[in-house]
């Protein structure tokens, strides 16, 4: 579980404070996947970054499994970057590959692991490329394979399909599901995209403009959705 609780946030920008958020709050119960939206700018990417304990609110508090959120590397989180952030001098395979070997997997097992989640996002070919040698949306595959592998109980995307075409997209967020049956993380998925907010989600949580607030959660009914998407995925391959 996952409790914002009454969080506010600034930055100086020179003399001035730029007020981001102000007063988020809400919870996301274990295993259950909240998309978050809201305006370019209202604060999403830093409320994943104190959500990860990249940074401490000015005001408020975080807490994951009980406890605040510690600053610093938290073990059981995964996170993954609107800018993937790779090492330009590792492979893509050893990219994904290093994070497993700093928690401990030995290196057989890194390599089994890194290679499942290459494949779940369709990158296998690329594993020996170097990232100056992948598209902005292959990038950003490899930093979800990344954040994914660690298969961690509380998963912080920030656009993660953003950068993708369409049809890999409908593929990642398909691969998304089924990967959410499996493990089922506690996730806080930030999204432009409002289909893919209501395709992924158990709840929309609505930001508003600088400095953003929550003005609405819109609860998602899962079997209704699964239904009906299942119904026209199975027209699309008529
Ligand atoms: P987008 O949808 O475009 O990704 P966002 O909702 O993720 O936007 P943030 O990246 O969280 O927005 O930024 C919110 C505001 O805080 C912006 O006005 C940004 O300029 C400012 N900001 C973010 N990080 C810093 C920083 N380290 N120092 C100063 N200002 C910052
Ligand atoms: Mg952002």
């Amino acid at each position: 579980e996952l409790i914002v609780d009454n969080v506010s946030h600034h930055f100086a920008s020179g003399p001035r404070r730029v007020d981001v958020l102000q007063d988020v709050s809400f919870t996301i119960p274990p295993g259950a996947v909240a998309c978050v939206v809201g305006p370019s700018g209202c604060g999403k990417s830093t409320l994943l970054n104190l959500s990860a304990g990249l940074a401490g609110p000015a005001a408020g508090e975080l807490r994951w499994d009980g406890d605040p959120v510690r600053l610093g590397q938290n073990r059981d989180v995964g996170m993954a970057f609107q800018q993937p952030g790779l090492f330009p001098w590792m492979t893509v395979e050893r990219n994904v590959a290093v994070g497993l070997r700093t928690r401990g997997h030995d290196k057989r097992d890194a390599a089994r692991i890194t290679a499942e989640f290459l494949e779940t996002v369709g990158l296998t070919e690329f594993k020996d490329a170097y990232p100056t040698q992948l598209s902005g949306g292959m990038a950003q595959r490899v930093g979800i394979a990344r954040a994914l592998a660690l298969q961690p109980r509380l998963l912080l995307l920030d656009e993660p399909f953003a950068a993708v075409d369409a049809f890999t997209r409908l593929k990642l967020q398909q691969e998304f599901k089924s990967l959410l049956k499996l493990s089922a993380p506690t996730v806080m998925f930030v999204t432009h995209d409002v289909p893919e907010a209501i395709s992924l989600g158990d709840f929309i949580v609505v930001m508003s403009h600088r400095p953003a607030s929550v003005v609405r959660i819109i609860e998602i009914n899962r079997e209704d959705r699964d239904r009906s998407s299942a119904a026209y995925a199975h027209k699309l391959s008529e």
